[in-house]
């Protein structure tokens, strides 16, 4: 690699060297979005705000230019354990980093201080609170600076949701350093903190580079509170011992719902601030590793937690605001691939943040959290796109008529006959004067006998009670549709009101009918049609990878994403890498982590591929298409034979009508390498009796059913599907029988 392009000036770096020192350094072949802009002028010298989505690679931006000057980059950083997997991820890519704060010794602190000093170390980490020690600022101002590079930017705002009196003292770091470049960049997705940390840190001159906010890789549902138990238990078996967060309101909810999951058998941990610092950093620590995959927490849980590999953040109960749920959901899916988040709701839980809102003292700021929080159970009762609301709600504009990935772009319509159902709400909007909010017009219709119903006499009123027969969800439900067709509105503000629009009114007048979809019909399970390509990859060998990543991790004492990151194992999984020259392309790999984890990881590729008769090719189509190809060839090559072999031999056990899992004890392989050898004889032609492995009728065609919904190439839509009553195995066997019996258009 031409490295030793870094002796150049920085500011005269092209962009060819910029990219060897890229893939050397950090494993990849391409900038990401703004990155490249954001490089070059840093490089330049000049001033940069970068404001990205979690997950867009803000840390490259600084990291890089780090490489390439002569001098220290130093970062701030708001937290203590985020810099040690930050310094360990650089460590781990051979980049020489540190970090000072108070959770080192003295003699470490001593050494750090002395290799930064002798210019041994490109990035040095600290925390905002020790730049107003006068030794600390003496200290460096005798060191060579090249650049200032301030995480989190937002800290320093009190506009944000995460603000840190400490930051205040950065204006000093830019008075005492004024001829030094700073790099600000934050996730924050507001104006107005925006606009604070410009001013702050006087970026003035600077430029600005704003990243669009949507999260494309996740997606977005809302789900009735009253199924939450269910529901999150058959999510997160569904992860299969992936990450995952679940948000509660208060410190017992999470010790609750915690042991509830561990009653159903998955490993969960609470955690909140009532806990012992010991227990925290504990539960924090198995997090980061991957020992402990389920975390119930308060909202205390997360500036500490930058683990990329989320899969899915569940909000117990409603967040205060759609900054918080845009902050608290971000962090899932930090890697870029595919991840969920649900909210459960129940309008009951807007009273608890009711409760605390009440107790603020200052009437504008009161004023401003309840027109917040109406802005969240707006968000929770959203007839549109969810991914819209929250784009707009940060000022940005979303074009797409369907984005693909929410509950209310995707939802499976059932149509029932609206019309009498429509005509109650309305008449119930117009009867209690258009003054009302959805909840009051709920209670009315319902026949509630609610103070405030009676108090207003509107138990007296001809729609009271109409409507007893509809659940108080599925009228939210109705009313956000009539919402969404335009018959109904919904004014801004604190306490929002429903009028009845002009084209309600002729619905009314006119009696006309209606058809709407049920109310809580099943919601669809978001596409993946946002999910990068190679996120399909042997689940055998991923399972395999990871396993491996977490013993190494732990032997050295790093969270598992220092090792590699699932969009890095989900790659090898579905290229197979045999040898060091093709590891070394997969994205992640640069050229210390070759050295220091090729070795291990090759060996566990290669040794899944011989078990399994996957065949080594040098081009990097996924494995599937590989197969597919090798199908057609004439000539078979000598491993390929041996392929054949072991095929035959799981074709003779199968003709004895064996069980899968016993033909999997017989050939000492996992069951769903044999399944995978009956798929390859399936596509290869190959009659296969497969009756005694089938369900009964029932559920074979409800299994056919989701593959005609959702297509059978990928399993994991019809998967969704299904929930969880159904597994991969019998999913694949499934489609392997459907398809062979022409049951299947696309198979
Ligand atoms: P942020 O700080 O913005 O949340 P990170 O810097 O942690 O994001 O990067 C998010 C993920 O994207 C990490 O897994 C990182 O390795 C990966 N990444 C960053 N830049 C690139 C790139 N140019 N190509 C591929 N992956 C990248
Ligand atoms: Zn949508």
């Amino acid at each position: 690699m031409a490295l030793t392009l870094t002796k150049w000036p920085a500011n005269l770096m092209d962009n060819s060297a910029l990219l060897s020192i890229l893939k050397a350094r950090f494993g990849y072949d391409s900038f990401r979005g703004n990155q490249g802009k954001v490089i070059a002028n840093v490089l330049a010298g000049r001033d940069s705000l970068v404001l990205m989505p979690t997950g867009g690679g803000k840390s490259l931006c600084y990291q890089l230019p780090a490489m390439a000057f002569d001098g220290v980059t130093l970062v701030i950083s708001p937290l203590i354990a985020l810099m040690k997997d930050q310094v360990d991820a650089l460590n781990a890519n051979g980049i020489a980093a540190r970090f000072i704060n108070s959770a080192l010794s003295s003699s470490e602190m001593e050494q750090t201080l002395s290799e930064v000093r002798q210019g041994q170390v490109k990035l040095l980490y600290a925390a905002p609170e020790r730049l107003i020690l006068p030794g600390f600022r003496r200290y460096l101002r005798n060191l060579d600076l090249s650049l200032i590079a301030i995480d989190e930017a937002h800290c320093i705002s009190e506009w944000g949701h995460e603000f840190r009196p400490d930051y205040r003292n950065l204006r000093q770091l830019r008075e005492d350093f004024p001829s030094v470049p700073v790099i600000a960049l934050t996730a924050t997705a507001t104006e107005q903190v925006r606009e604070d940390i410009i001013a702050q840190l006087d970026l003035q001159q600077g430029q600005v580079f704003l990243s669009s906010f949507n999260r494309a890789n996740l997606s977005y549902s809302v789900q009735p509170k009253s199924s939450s138990s269910e529901l999150l238990t058959a999510m997160l078996q569904r992860l299969g011992g992936q990450s995952a967060i679940v948000y509660c309101f208060s410190r017992q909810e999470t010790e609750d719902v915690a042991e509830d999951l561990n009653r159903q058998g998955l490993a969960a941990k609470p955690y909140h601030a009532g806990l012992d610092p010991e227990t925290r950093r504990r539960t924090q620590e198995n997090f980061a590793q991957g020992t402990v995959p389920i975390i119930v927490a308060t909202v205390a849980f997360g500036m500490g937690v930058d683990k990329p590999d989320i899969r899915l953040v569940a909000h117990y109960s409603l967040p205060k605001s759609l900054e918080s749920y845009y902050q608290e959901t971000g962090r899932a899916g930090r890697d870029g691939l595919p991840s969920e988040c649900v909210l459960f709701y129940a309008y009951a839980d807007k009273a608890k943040q009711d409760y605390f809102i009440n107790q603020i003292e200052d009437p504008s700021e009161r004023r401003n959290a309840r027109q917040k929080l109406a802005k969240m159970v707006e968000f929770a009762e959203l007839p549109t796109c969810r991914r819209r609301f929250i784009l707009e709600y940060f000022g940005e504009s979303w074009e797409d008529e369907n984005c693909g990935a929410c509950d209310k772009c995707v939802r499976l319509e059932e149509p029932f006959d609206a019309t009498e159902i429509a005509q109650k709400v309305l008449s119930a909007v117009i009867r209690t004067g258009e003054r009302f909010g959805a909840n009051h017009v709920i209670q009315v219709l319902i026949g509630s006998r609610a103070k405030r119903v009676l108090e207003l006499g509107h138990d007296q009123l001809s729609v009271y009670g109409l409507a007893k027969d509809f659940g108080q969800t599925q009228l939210r439900d109705i009313m956000g549709q009539l919402q969404a067709r335009g018959l109904l509105s919904r004014s801004n503000g604190e306490y929002p009101t429903l009028t009845v629009t002009d084209d309600g009114r002729e619905f009314l007048r006119q009696r006309l009918t209606l058809s709407l979809s049920q109310p809580n019909a099943t919601p669809a399970k978001p596409s993946r049609a946002n999910s990068p390509p190679d996120t399909e990859c042997d689940e055998g060998l991923f399972e395999e990878l990871r396993s491996l990543r977490r013993t190494l991790a732990e032997a050295r004492n790093v969270a598992a994403f220092v090792v590699f990151n699932d969009a890095s194992l989900r790659r090898m999984a579905s290229v197979f890498p045999r040898n060091v020259e093709e590891f070394s392309r997969i994205p992640g790999v640069g050229k210390a982590k070759l050295e220091q984890y090729g070795p291990e990881f090759l060996e566990t590729i290669c040794n899944y591929a011989e078990a399994n008769g996957i065949p080594h090719r040098t081009d990097s189509a996924p494995p599937e298409a590989r197969l597919r190809e090798e199908q057609g060839e004439k000539d078979r090559e000598p491993a390929e034979r041996r392929r054949g072999a072991t095929y035959e031999a799981t074709e003779e056990l199968l003709s004895g009508k064996l069980p899968i899992g016993v033909i999997a004890q017989q050939r000492g392989l996992a069951e769903t390498t044999v399944i995978g050898h009956i798929e390859r004889l399936a596509d290869a032609g190959v009659a296969l009796d497969l009756a005694h492995l089938l369900p009964d009728g029932e559920r074979l065609n409800r299994m056919a059913e989701a593959f005609e919904v959702c297509g059978s190439s990928f399993l994991k839509p019809a998967w969704e599907f299904l929930g969880s009553e159904f597994d991969y195995n019998e999913l694949r066997l499934a489609r392997i029988y459907l398809r062979q019996e022409g049951r299947l258009p696309d198979g």
